[in-house]
């Protein structure tokens, strides 16, 4: 069956204990929109792995640069040392991020990337003399990752609780969601851009010379899929310059294509100073980061190198050779097939077909941008996240892979995926809904 004997012994990530009760869904292999299931049968991929798998899976320019670049690098050092196709993947991350973000450092991860943005943020304004900009402030509902800093600007508490020490001098915005008020908006909410002036507040309390960032996913992604209420983004960057606070979009998801621009930064107009990635810089085939920074971080920090405050910072598998050769591969893909374009092309039949599940039993509010859904199910009496689970089981029974978080259905289709699998998807929701608890 391709079940494990000794399940047992793998301790796996965020096992819930309703989750842990359940044997996982196991799958063997994948090829474009379409995930092998152990038992042989084809699941249509509708989150693209895990928000990753942008270009879809086994594509055959990436799977062949991954091989080949095994076979001829396997390792490089890129402390003192370097190798051309880190170089090379830089300059192409660069000219697809927003003018004036020339500079790219690379990570293994969305929570490397979220660490390395907050050091280089505090580290900026160390070098400019300003050591006392210390504070960050995070959002209620944002998803940074898990690492200390990610946790400590997140904005979900269960995921710090436990763990005693945070990052101090931490603030968090309000989260912007107003599921009454917006409830079943197509794309971005016309109301709630004001939330962003909760950083006045913020900055009258503490004193804005102590704030060294703010960091924000422009589209709060894994806890719930929330879109930005217009003008938003644009006010928050408006307080921050004003401020001389560094603003940070937090584009993990929305980076390559998702919204049907290189970035969310592109799609609503606003250049951050620091922009963290990873997910669909290789397609998922293997682990990368990167983060890209406004010129003028990687000026200072550049101008002050042989300073005593140099940024010490880096990873054993910073640029790796084959996350390099994966990364070119996979931007070349994006390229060569228009898939960011095509995401744009899509958008408007997507949200018709999220949409289509207004009306249909639980669905308490519906969601959409770019390539992104969201399907909000009215909780369970006394069960939380019960309903969502169960809707995500009979999805897979029916052979569609959908992501759950709580009672919320995330949806986030690799970019290949045709108007009929748009159709399929919904039409198999619609079937699933009235048919559970
Ligand atoms: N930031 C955001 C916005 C994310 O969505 C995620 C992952 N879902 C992360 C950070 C963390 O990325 P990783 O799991 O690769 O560490």
């Amino acid at each position: 069956s391709g079940m494990p004997n000794d399940l047992q012994n793998y301790w796996m990530p965020f096992t819930a204990n309703r989750q842990f009760k359940q044997d996982p869904r196991m799958i063997v292999s994948a090829d474009g929109m379409y995930y092998k299931s152990s038992d042989g049968r084809d699941i249509l991929d509708g989150t693209a792995g895990l928000w990753c798998v942008n270009a879809g899976h086994n594509r055959p320019l990436i799977t062949q640069a991954v091989q080949e670049q095994v076979a001829q690098l396997d390792y490089a050092p890129s402390f003192q040392f370097g190798h051309p196709k880190a170089f090379e993947l830089a300059n192409r991350v660069a000219d697809m991020f927003p003018d004036g973000m020339d500079h790219v450092f690379f990570t293994n991860s969305g929570s490397e990337s979220v660490d390395s943005a907050l050091k280089i943020a505090l580290h900026y304004h160390r070098m400019r003399g300003d050591a006392a900009r210390t504070r960050l402030i995070g959002r209620e509902r944002g998803y940074h990752g898990t690492g200390f800093g990610g946790i400590s600007v997140g904005g979900i508490v269960k995921n710090r609780m436990h763990f005693g020490s945070m990052l101090t001098g931490v603030d968090h915005l309000p989260h912007t969601h107003d599921l009454e008020r917006n409830a079943f908006t197509k794309g971005c909410p016309e109301h709630g851009a004001e939330k962003a002036d909760a950083l006045i507040d913020i900055a009258t309390l503490h004193d804005p010379s102590t704030i060294a960032a703010v960091i924000v996913e422009p589209m709060a992604g894994s806890t719930g899929v929330l879109m930005p209420p217009k003008g938003y983004l644009k006010r928050l960057r408006e307080l921050c310059d004003q401020y001389g606070i560094l603003l940070i979009f937090d584009e993990v998801i929305t980076g390559f294509g998702r919204l049907g621009a290189a970035t969310a930064a592109e799609y609503f107009g606003v250049t951050p100073d620091i922009i963290t990635t990873a997910k669909g810089l290789t397609n998922g085939i293997i682990p990368a980061g990167a983060v890209i920074v406004a010129n003028k971080i990687y000026e200072s920090a550049m101008e002050n190198a042989d300073a005593p405050i140099e940024l010490f910072h880096g990873y054993t598998y910073s640029g790796h050779p084959i996350a390099a050769a994966a990364g070119l591969a996979t931007l070349e893909t994006y390229k060569q097939e228009n898939l960011f374009e095509r995401v744009a092309d899509l958008a408007p039949y997507w949200e018709e077909a999220v949409h289509s599940l207004n009306g249909t039993k639980h669905v308490i509010d519906l969601r959409n941008l770019g390539l992104v859904g969201a399907i909000e199910l009215a909780s369970r009496d006394g069960a939380p996240g019960a309903r969502g689970m169960d809707v995500m089981v009979k999805a897979w029974e029916k052979g569609i892979m959908v992501r759950v978080t709580g009672d919320i259905l995330a949806l986030s289709p690799p970019f290949i995926i045709e108007k009929a699998e748009i159709d399929r998807i919904f039409e198999t929701l619609a079937e699933i809904l009235p048919t559970v608890d």
